[in-house]
């Protein structure tokens, strides 16, 4: 779901109006961010003084913004006097997307044909480029076509799938590993065309054992398998197989995928054993969830991809404590800037994150629209707000 979101994103190019010049924004020192936590679209982070939020428009320019703890704002994090924020000299520059490591925030931002690793300060200063690492494998070009790839950061490392196609029934895969700290750069599986081509999405990472889980079709099976491969030595330690109806997969490890299985519910798969266990029923087309200090909260989508969505928070047993359609979208389609596109995606309002007691609100743009306290939703009664 969030791979399909972010194709959108950068399939449909729309100029965004640019954020008018922040105001002054105070930010904790280096040595002040204590407790930063995992966020669940890897889009905001928090710590015990505020929290980051990166900014995706559809032009794929994200910009990065502060939240100042007891404030009901976001300023951009930005200190460069009279900064249009629209470039790469502006401090607030982002990319697409982004992690928090060691001290830094790294960045991915796409340069011609690569993706460029730019490490950030706390305070937004210090832009520097880390590693590249390419989005298509051009130099092994022989009438292959790029259909396709992902990326995503997880344990100290950036990790880049790119899927090439061939003929119609032959394609290829590749698996690039990136250390954040160092920007070296490893392949793995180079040319991998086994039975098992086609990464859909980089699902979960194993994280005791640095091995990353990516699902794959099986080629011309219409079957999709789990392979678990080592994040720095490319093996290929097991081939999980085909699970049935599953739709999004909320957590891995070693030994059980949990995942949501459309209109059944949540299910576990004991990959040993090879069994599947039904934890709760559902009748939702969709369920995405991240868990949040021992609750779930989550997108829920009724009926088909494009039905109503709704926001739900959960027990750690998987018990619905709250479902509430999401914040209107009002603020956004009455600021007589949104057109066409533009107007439809601001008008999708979905999950940003948690911070400062608060559940974040992000529409299609990029922009953080509303909030509801985390108090409220866990009682069912949520106390949205919009964001002025
Ligand atoms: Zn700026």
């Amino acid at each position: 779901m969030k791979n399909k979101l972010f194709l959108i994103c950068l399939i449909i190019s729309v100029i965004v109006s640019s954020c008018s010049d922040s105001g002054e924004v105070t930010v904790p020192a280096d040595d002040e961010i204590t407790a930063f936590s995992y966020s669940p679209n890897q889009n905001m982070w928090d710590s015990n003084e505020g929290a980051y939020f990166l900014s995706v428009p559809t032009s794929g320019k994200g910009i990065i913004k502060f939240h100042e703890i007891g404030t009901e704002t976001w300023d951009i994090l930005c200190s460069i006097p009279s900064c249009t924020h629209s470039g790469p000299e502006c401090e607030a520059y982002g990319g697409y997307r982004w992690t928090f490591f060691k001290g830094y925030f790294y960045s991915v931002q796409r340069i011609e044909n690569e993706l460029y690793l730019i490490r950030i300060n706390p305070d937004g200063s210090g832009h520097t480029t880390i590693g590249r690492t390419p989005v298509n494998n051009s130099k092994y070009a022989s009438g292959k076509k790029n259909i396709g790839g992902f990326f995503c950061f997880q344990d100290g490392y950036l990790i880049n799938v790119i899927t090439e196609t061939i003929s119609s029934d032959v394609s290829s895969d590749y698996l690039y590993v990136m250390n954040i700290e160092t920007g070296e750069v490893k392949e793995l599986l180079s040319d991998y065309s086994s039975d098992y081509v086609h990464f859909q999405y980089l699902s979960a990472v194993s994280g005791d054992n640095n091995r990353l889980l990516i699902s794959a079709d099986l080629w011309q099976k219409g079957e999709c398998s789990y392979l678990e491969i080592g994040i720095t030595d490319g093996v290929v330690y097991q081939t999980i197989p085909q699970i049935d109806g599953l739709a999004a997969v909320f957590s891995a490890n070693e030994t059980t995928i949990t995942y949501y299985c459309r209109n059944v519910g949540i299910m576990s798969y004991k990959i040993a054993e090879g069994e599947k266990v039904l934890q709760k029923e559902f009748d939702y087309y969709y369920l995405t969830l991240y868990l949040y200090d021992n609750y779930y909260f989550g997108n829920a989508t009724v009926e088909s991809p494009l039905g109503a969505s709704k926001f739900v928070v959960l027990d750690s047993d998987f018990n619905l404590l709250c479902e509430t359609d999401m914040p209107s979208s009002q603020k956004s389609s009455e600021d007589g800037k949104s057109t066409g596109v533009n107007l439809m995606l601001s008008s999708i309002i979905g999950f940003a994150g948690i911070s400062d007691g608060k559940v974040w609100f992000v529409n299609g743009t990029g922009e953080l629209t509303h909030y509801a306290s985390v108090d409220s939703l866990l009682d069912g009664k949520p106390d949205f707000s919009p964001i002025s």
